[in-house]
């Protein structure tokens, strides 16, 4: 025999109520089994809404309305208008006395928790009637069983403790008078010695599956709601959390005590005991295997089963000089609690003893304080104690897993998400049987931080990143493309996914918590977006609180560059082509490292010099290795270098200097790439990276320009002046022509001096040999001494470029 339960969305509509028979019929063809049914969803909720509104005199017919036509819906949908009456008419009895209850407490001002666990009781009883004679359609045998006479409780109303020797005697007597009928049993309510109703606490259909299976010891109980059973984390938070096939006794206990909403902890007790299994599975989703809670489960892979968490949590923290070394005082405090009904999510002691921190729910907080003072008042008159307080909005969350046990390293990996992505832990607890370690956190970070533990401990699963893209010129175009075509690729061979958040340009932004679909994101920026607004981008950004954020920089403004300390701060990575920030201030270059440091998160500028080449991570590389830099030579002009590879011939200087900027070569200025500027910062940076405090002014440039063109005014100025200057240029070229040399622009770094100069090199020199746009860059270091590490490769380029930012993006977090 089997327990068939069904909760409240699989008995919510028509539809489902048919699903859940073809259930029961396809159980039915193999052995004996029993039905237990939840409320239709979100009757419970309401019933508990009229009765307040009702001890507050004010108007419930609203509430009253929808429940009867939810009910009344099911009924014309399902039943031929001939087998319509009766149902009707005993729902619309159930309605009348509901309505007599509420009235007496609306006449009255008064809600006892005797009388909610009587109003709520309507909720199953109308379910089960419904369900009972629409299935009588196809079942001749079903009938309706209002189950609360026959589980036996305590007075304990709202969440009664079972008298299970009773029980099980009244369950198997009943069975036993009526085992030729199809019994369709109400959940959740039961009844005290008097009679009168109680109920076994919410979700608690449940655990009368779990009573009347272990009362008649049945080979499985089976609870039938709307996911694939049990999953890594409630899937409304985590998108990517999945099914699990099997559980322990305790661990599906422990997630289910910390928030797993999909099934109801105690539920598990009765099962444990006569080790029945439990099995959860879909309404919807027949074919799907569910998740088994069983003794004796297999060993699996998994480092921990479940992420759970409890999203409304109230804290209170006891401390005090008075508790230090007092034998018995928490056993006074917790005994106080449970002797009061008051049930403790959480406990954390300092090793000092000198405080105690505690979660309740918030319901129950201010009557912890109320009690703590009254029991503690001597000690808080003579100031033995402090004055405690409650603290509100904040979350649970645990992990939880057997596993976990033999695995060292897994607080550790737990505290790495959450420090990585900004969450502070107000108290961490872990269970004495370390089956799951549980940290309070603020309510704002919880789904933030659930979801990045869950990519932290299902590495195996796809990873999200999260990224915001400012900048929609070439770089920030091409990157678009990039990350659209390597998406699928990503995925398969590397399980990650980068979901773009957010993309601004100068005049329009848009930021979407689906993701900005790749495929049409100019039109939706043309579309959908609002006007651009750095600041209220970066707050929107930090408030949608996402775990694993990069803030991608592809712009060449200053402006963006304010905002990456707080950007760091907010525990946000930043990936920037833009190398503005750099180059400034050492002051500011060092906060920018010192704050991605502190707050777990990366700062990568790959791009910043040499486009995509590894010139950056190669240097970090070295330095992190041991290395000592004793020199550094580049050519980090791609321009630079197009330009003197094609001055030959006849043709004179500024046609090549236009040929380069026709071809895409140049800044769009390209006084920036020839006055030295730009390769200035790049050696700079450099110079930073290898470990020299330095400043631009201490930079020497040797321009390769005549002072008349540094001068120009104007870009059009400029090309008539380098006209002007032919001459020079053409001695330049003949003078390295004729002695067989090659004209270089060369940057150096050596003994913590930097200086770029013109310079005729032969063909002995590593930079004779260069071609097109090309960067090189050489490393002499202690281990690379006689012969230096070089890198060479295209220095510029949108393509390039785009794909170095991309390669930046991937590696976040990757350490
Ligand atoms: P029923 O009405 O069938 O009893 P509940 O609403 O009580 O269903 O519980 C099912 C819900 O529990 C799911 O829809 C899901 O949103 C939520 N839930 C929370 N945590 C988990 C988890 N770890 N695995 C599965 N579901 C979960
Ligand atoms: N209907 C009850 C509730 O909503 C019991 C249950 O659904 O398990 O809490
Ligand atoms: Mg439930």
């Amino acid at each position: 025999m089997n327990i068939l339960k069904f909760g409240g969305t699989s008995v919510g509509s028509a539809d489902s109520i048919k699903a859940l028979l073809g259930i029961v019929e396809q159980a039915r063809q193999k052995e004996d089994v029993i039905v237990v049914l939840s409320a239709m969803s979100g009757v419970t909720n309401l019933l508990l809404e009229m009765a307040e509104k009702a001890q507050v005199a004010e108007d419930y017919a609203s509430q009253l309305k929808a429940i009867e036509e939810k009910h009344f819906e099911v009924i014309r949908a399902l039943l031929p208008a001939s087998a319509q009456n009766p149902v009707f008419t005993k729902l619309k009895i159930y309605f009348n006395e509901l309505e007599d209850i509420l009235q007496s407490v609306f006449n009255l001002r008064e809600l006892s928790a005797q009388t909610k666990d009587l109003i709520l009781s309507y909720g199953e009883r109308c379910s089960v009637f419904m369900v009972a004679h629409i299935a009588r359609q196809k079942f001749g045998n079903a009938v309706a069983v209002d189950g609360s006479e026959l589980i036996k409780t305590d007075s304990n109303f709202g969440q009664a403790k079972v008298n299970t020797a009773l029980t099980e005697l009244l369950i198997n007597d009943y069975y036993q008078s009526n085992s030729d009928q199809l019994l369709f049993v109400t959940g959740f309510i039961s009844s005290n010695e008097e009679g009168r109703v109680t109920t076994l606490g919410r979700g608690g259909s449940d655990f009368t599956a779990a009573i009347w299976g272990s009362a008649l010891n049945v080979r499985e109980i089976q609870i039938w709601t709307d996911v694939n059973g049990m999953l890594t984390a409630d899937p409304r938070i985590v998108e990517k959390a999945f099914s699990l096939s099997e559980l322990s006794y305790t661990e599906a206990m422990e997630l289910s005590y910390f928030g797993a909403k999909v099934i109801y902890p105690p539920t598990m007790i009765p099962a444990f005991l006569k080790k029945i299994p439990i099995v959860i599975k879909n309404t919807f989703d027949v074919g799907f295997p569910g998740t088994y809670i069983r003794h004796n489960v297999q060993t699996c892979e998994l480092p921990i089963k479940g992420i759970s968490s409890i999203d409304e949590i109230s804290v209170l923290n006891l401390s005090g000089s008075g508790m230090v070394g007092k034998a018995g005082f928490s056993g006074r405090l917790f005994s106080l609690l449970s002797r009061e009904q008051i049930n403790v999510v959480l406990i954390t002691q300092s090793s000092s003893e000198h405080s105690i921190t505690f979660a309740v729910k918030p319901a129950d907080a201010i009557r912890a304080l109320n009690l703590i003072s009254k029991e503690f008042e001597l000690e808080l008159q003579a100031k033995k104690l402090e004055y405690p307080e409650v603290e509100n909005g904040l979350s649970v969350l645990a992990i939880v897993g057997e596993n976990m046990k033999h695995t060292p390293g897994m607080s550790a990996r737990l505290f790495n998400a959450l420090g990585r992505n900004g969450v502070n832990v107000r108290a961490i607890a872990q269970g004495s049987s370390e089956y799951n370690i549980s940290v309070i956190l603020s309510k704002a970070d919880l789904s933030k931080a659930v979801n990045a533990v869950h990519d932290s401990f299902y590495s195996d699963l796809k990873k999200t990143l999260n990224i915001f893209c400012l900048g929609t010129g070439n770089i920030g175009k091409t990157l678009f493309i990039q990350l659209q075509n390597q998406m699928p690729f990503l995925a398969k061979n590397n399980d990650l996914q980068v979901k773009v958040m957010g993309i601004s340009n100068s005049r329009q932004m848009y930021l979407s918590e689906e993701g900005v679909n790749l495929c049409n994101w100019e039109q939706t920026l043309e579309e959908q977006s609002e006007p651009a607004d750095l600041k209220i981008f970066v707050q929107k950004m930090k408030g949608m609180n996402l775990p694993n954020c990069v803030f991608v920089d592809n712009t060449a403004s200053a402006n963006p560059v304010n905002f990456y300390q707080e950007i760091l701060e907010s525990s946000i990575s930043v990936v920037t082509c833009n190398k503005i920030g750099n180059s400034a201030d050492y002051e500011q270059y060092a906060a920018f490292k010192k704050a991605a440091r502190k707050y777990g998160v990366d700062f990568y500028y790959e791009t910043n010099v040499g486009a995509g080449l590894p010139i950056i991570r190669t240097l970090k590389d070295l330095m992190m290795s041991g290395d000592k830099v004793a020199c550094i030579e580049a050519i980090l002009s791609g321009t630079i270098s197009y330009i003197f590879n094609n001055f030959k011939g006849d043709v004179p200087f500024h046609k090549v200097v236009k040929e380069a900027q026709d071809l895409g070569y140049t800044e769009p200025d390209p006084r920036d790439d020839l006055n030295g500027k730009d390769f200035m910062r790049k050696m700079l940076i450099l110079a930073r990276d290898a470990g020299y405090a330095m400043e631009e002014k201490e930079v020497v440039i040797e321009s390769m320009l005549p002072t008349a063109c540094l001068a120009a005014a104007s870009v059009e100025d400029f090309y008539k002046e380098l006209e002007n200057n032919t001459a020079y240029f053409e001695q330049l070229k003949n003078e390295a022509q004729s002695t067989g040399r090659v004209l270089r622009y060369i940057g150096k770094l050596e003994d913590g001096k930097v200086n770029i100069t013109l310079q005729m090199v032969d063909d002995t020199h590593p930079f004779f040999m260069l071609s097109g746009s090309d960067n090189i860059i050489s490393f002499t270091t202690d281990r690379y001494k006689s012969r230096p590490l070089v890198v060479k490769g295209p220095g510029a380029g949108a393509e390039v470029t785009a794909a170095g930012v991309f390669a930046d993006i991937i590696n976040v977090g990757k350490k």
